[in-house]
């Protein structure tokens, strides 16, 4: 079942929901605020990567 993060426009906070498929365009209150503001986040899994072009130090003449 896909993980799904959101985000409150009211309050801004940000909370993770697992939902079904069939679930995907079900309106979610915000736990914070009980706001239907909300909108998903589609965050990458691999955000804790930092490093974009420090793996091409090898291979110089
Ligand atoms: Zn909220």
């Amino acid at each position: 079942m896909p993980l799904y993060e959101y985000q409150c426009k009211t309050c801004d906070s940000k909370f993770e929901m697992l939902q079904s498929i069939n679930e995907v365009d079900t309106e979610l209150a915000c736990p914070e605020c009980d706001s239907f503001e909300t909108a998903k986040v589609f965050a990458p899994f691999a955000s804790l990567g930092t490093e974009k072009s420090a793996a091409c130090d090898t291979g110089s003449t």
